[in-house]
């Protein structure tokens, strides 16, 4: 369970409380007027909350702030997603996708054990329920072993009924590595660890510029020591000596901010889930899911058991009218006009009209969803299922339409630039590989900035 308690005062303390009993603070700071800090990350989802975390653990001796707008931590993509603790079969071998995973979720068990935080590895069936599939799934088999994924074999379709007694299929990639947790409570866990480390945590802190100080502060004792001011929508000012932001849906705006380049684009992709009603839990023991098909990014509707019992179903794919907008009516006008004037969107639009349009309908009229998904649970009725809660993905776009796969870092060049590193694509499994990720983007922040 997971609840925030204010205190009246100007710190605000978040309460968790795991199955297991224990339960703790994590203190947040949200008011301050001007502070400085070694190096600030802008976002407290579970990328920025893990760097945050490892930077702080490899370097004591520094300050570090996490700033995050809302009132709360992790509530965006870090708080609105499938929960599964992914084992790296699909990606390409060699890239960063891939690499993170693995050692990603290695580290996530690990992690998890530790503290005690509650997790299952309930595994994973990838079922091929077409016969032109077949093929597919051997290459995905492949692909994971290539990648060094444990324990993954082929089962028929017995093998199948084994394992999930109401699925059918002609043959699956069994993932028993695969598991599911409550990405949210673990990225509230990192960030407990960064404050008992000595970082700070600030919420409510929009930032909306980043710019060069080009004055010391009157009551400053520290000179242009922290030659970086990120100015926030409220008018606060956080001074720092870098910056690394892990801004989710607004990766590209914070890029932009600070004098690095706009593209790739982030288009947000709305993923309405169903719920399984409770009498039906039965039908699905662990994770459920097509072979994909390889002309979409995304890994197609999955059934997902969830750590607090219930069954999830999803999600689709569909543009959302607003970044962060988690409601099928949800519009703001600028992110609407930013994505539609963007060449690169317009282009996708086109060459996927017919999937765009599908996925449109499968999200209106749910008894579409429930046939596809029949074709793994042919129990599975319309009555079965309502609706369900809804994740927003951050997706990379670049200017000819295509999706941006791998995870994407940089930074750019110039006075501010050049003290700024960005997270621009963080898409699935990010949270998954958020250890690894953290490794990797401290090990770059040590060399560019020579921490
Ligand atoms: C529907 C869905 C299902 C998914 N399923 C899985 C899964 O099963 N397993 C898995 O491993 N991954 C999954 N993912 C992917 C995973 O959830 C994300 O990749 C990960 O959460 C990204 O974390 P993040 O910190 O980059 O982004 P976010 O969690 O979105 O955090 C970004 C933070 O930055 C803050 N921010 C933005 N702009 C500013 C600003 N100007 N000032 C201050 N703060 C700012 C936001 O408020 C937010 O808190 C899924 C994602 C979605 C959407």
């Amino acid at each position: 369970m997971i609840r925030t308690i204010n205190n009246g005062s100007s710190c605000a303390a978040l309460l968790l409380r795991c199955t297991s009993g224990s339960s703790w603070f994590v203190n947040i700071t949200s008011r301050h007027k001007h502070s400085s800090y070694d190096v600030a990350i802008v976002g407290g989802g579970i990328v920025g909350l893990a760097t945050a975390r490892e930077l702080v653990l490899r370097h004591p001796t520094l300050s570090f702030a996490v700033l995050e707008k809302e009132k709360e931590l992790a509530v965006h993509q870090s708080g609105h997603n499938s929960g599964v603790i992914h084992s790296g079969i699909y990606y390409t071998p060699g890239s960063l996708k891939a690499r993170l995973c693995v050692r990603g979720a290695t580290l996530a068990y690990d992690y998890l054990e530790k503290k005690g935080l509650p997790y299952k590895r309930c595994g994973k069936l990838i079922v091929a329920v077409e016969r032109e599939e077949i093929p597919r799934l051997n290459a995905l088999y492949e692909r994971g072993l290539k990648n060094n994924v444990r324990d993954l074999s082929i089962v028929d379709a017995k093998g199948i009924r084994e394992r999930e007694p109401y699925c059918r299929g002609l043959m699956a990639l069994d993932s028993p590595y695969t598991g599911i947790v409550d990405w949210r409570l673990v990225s509230l866990t990192y960030a407990k660890d960064f404050q008992e480390a000595g970082g700070t945590v600030t919420t409510e802190f929009e930032a909306n510029d980043i710019a060069m100080v080009t004055e010391s502060p009157a009551d400053s004792t520290d000179g242009l020591k922290f030659p970086i001011a990120i100015r926030s929508s409220k008018g606060e000012e956080v001074h720092c000596r870098y910056v690394l932001t892990c801004g989710g849906l607004y990766s590209d705006r914070l890029s932009q901010m600070s004098g690095c380049s706009p593209e790739p684009r982030i288009v947000p992709f709305r993923g309405d889930y169903l719920v399984l009603k409770p009498e039906k839990h039965y039908l699905v023991k662990g994770n459920i899911y097509p072979v994909p098909d390889p002309r979409f990014p995304f890994l197609g509707v999955h059934f997902t058991p969830r750590m607090d019992g219930s069954v999830w179903l999803g999600p689709n794919a569909v543009l959302a009218f607003k970044r962060e907008g988690y409601r099928v009516f949800d519009f703001n006008a600028r992110d609407f006009a930013d994505a539609m004037s963007f060449r690169g969107l317009q282009k996708l639009v086109l060459k996927h009209v017919v999937f765009g349009m599908g996925e449109m309908y499968r999200g209106v009229f749910i008894q579409a969803q429930v046939k596809i998904l029949q074709k793994y649970i042919p129990e599975l009725t319309f009555s079965d299922v309502l609706r369900g809660p809804a994740g927003v993905r951050a997706q990379a776009l670049d200017r000819d339409g295509n999706l941006v796969d791998d995870f994407v870092f940089d930074g750019g060049v110039g006075e501010v630039a050049s003290r700024v590193l960005h997270v621009r694509n963080a898409p699935s499994p990010a949270a998954t590989s958020s250890l690894a990720i953290a490794e990797m983007i401290a090990n770059e922040v040590e060399s560019r900035f020579s921490l």
